[in-house]
């Protein structure tokens, strides 16, 4: 098998993934948490011709990293909880 696509080029404009890759992903944000115990990342993602989604990672040193797959609006509920809850945390 060949491909067309350059190593370090994807067809989609918004992907940062390099090389050959089936899964494409926009890097968000990325951040070290909780005394520098977690690893959090959240990017949008589209694999083959499936929808656009969002992906949710945590991990820490010593652990698997745990991939929380959301819908759009999943994901908007999820950073609206994390600014109340924040709000919350914060008083
Ligand atoms: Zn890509």
């Amino acid at each position: 098998m060949t491909t067309t696509t350059p190593p370090q080029e994807c067809v989609l404009k918004w992907c940062n993934e390099a090389g050959e890759h089936r899964t494409h992903r926009q890097y968000v944000m990325s951040l070290i948490a909780w005394h520098r115990t977690w690893l959090v990342g959240i990017n949008v993602v589209q694999t083959d011709d499936g929808p656009l989604h969002v992906e949710l990672t945590a991990t820490t040193r010593w652990s698997a990293p745990a991939t929380i797959t959301l819908q759009p609006d999943e994901a908007e509920a999820v950073g609206q909880a994390l600014i109340e809850a924040a709000t919350r945390a914060a008083r």
